[in-house]
């Protein structure tokens, strides 16, 4: 399998000019959420909390997301609650392309993998008849693809999990930066692990903060988890989430708006490639027509970095770029002409 982190470290130590490989956004974080951090820790406030979390941060997200508080539990990073669900299961279905640390989590723990694959063609929706795994992962608003599956193609998957009796877990980590209406998987089914977090929307990838919504023997099995690995999440962090989502209407207009701009640029600049026009999300995936690996090298040399699809599964010909640079005009341009170099 391509590794996807080794690739990361690569493109860091050579330091090309304009990043458009990960999922790190360039947008500051809100200077009060930094001050709630900062201020939290001059008070003193430097121990451990409660596994599932503070209290007030809990209480803050059952009202934003309309859930019970001892339906939620905080994470460091919602990474580490992913890999929690996956280490539960037997038999874990992903939709690809998909984010490569499901995969290698599976793998790690020595799961097996189902990969449904769906394709550009199709506008990424995928065909199910049978799932046939015991845990399906779902990632709408998607990454790579910018894909919101629409709500009456999320029901009819969600009802062949029913019927098969398949818990989902639903990383909704994406889901504040949408362009289009999104349907969250718990409004349409009971057995859901919904996964959140704070890296993306507010930028706060450093903070590591993250929580899950799910049902009350879920959350305990995620807290055992975290009991004997992280113990909790740094209070002071919790409490930069508690500002968060106090300011989070504010936030989400601001970066949406910025986001949805860099989506029309990069349509404009990027005509002529093929790719499915993003309903969410900040990235773009882009059939390149050769080899992406090797366009992502050749675009190293001009010091732009993206991913290969291959860090997303089995696309060979795709890169993924990530609009989350203010040189982003410049990185487009670039990769128009590698393009047409590489179909001369
Ligand atoms: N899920 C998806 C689909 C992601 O793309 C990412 C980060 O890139 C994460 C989860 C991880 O987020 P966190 O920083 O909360 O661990």
């Amino acid at each position: 399998m391509f590794n996807v982190y080794e690739f990361f470290n690569k493109i860091s130590s050579l330091n090309p000019r304009i990043r458009l490989d990960a999922g790190q956004p360039d947008i500051k974080v809100d200077e009060r959420i930094i001050e709630d951090a900062v201020s939290s820790l001059k008070r003193g406030e430097t121990g451990y909390t409660k596994t599932p979390g503070l209290d007030e941060l809990r209480e803050k997200i059952a009202e934003v997301e309309g859930v019970e508080k001892e339906n939620i539990i905080i994470g460091n990073g919602s990474k580490i609650l992913i890999a929690s669900q996956i280490l539960r299961a037997k038999r874990i279905g992903i939709l690809s392309p998909h984010w490569q640390a499901y995969e290698s989590a599976a793998k790690v723990f020595g799961k097996e993998v189902k990969i449904f694959k769906t394709s550009l063609e199709e506008g990424w929706e995928p065909r199910i008849e049978s799932l046939n795994v015991d845990l399906l992962i779902l990632n709408y608003p998607n990454n790579p693809t910018g894909k919101i599956l629409p709500r009456e193609k999320l029901k009819e998957i969600l009802e062949i999990a029913e019927d098969e009796n398949v818990k989902v877990l639903s990383d909704e980590i994406y889901s504040d930066i949408t362009f289009k209406p999104f349907t969250p998987a718990r409004e349409l089914y009971d057995n859901v692990v919904t996964i959140k977090g704070f890296s993306k929307l507010f930028s706060m990838t450093g903070f590591r903060l993250g929580y899950a919504i799910a049902q009350r023997e879920d959350i305990k099995a995620m807290q055992k988890f975290l009991e004997i690995t992280t113990t909790c999440a740094p209070i002071f962090i919790q409490r930069a989430g508690v500002k968060a989502l106090e300011i989070k209407e504010e936030v989400k207009k601001r970066v949406v708006r910025i986001y949805e701009g860099r989506v029309r640029l990069a349509s404009r600049i990027l005509k002529g490639f093929e790719f499915y026009k993003p309903d969410g999300t900040f990235y773009l995936f882009v059939k390149t027509g050769v080899d992406g690996l090797s366009f992502a090298e050749k675009l190293l040399e001009k010091s732009v970095s993206v991913f290969p699809g291959i860090a997303f599964g089995d696309y060979r010909d795709f890169i993924r770029i990530s609009l989350v640079s203010l040189r982003l005009e410049e990185g487009l341009e670039i990769i128009k002409e590698v393009k047409l170099c590489t179909s001369e």
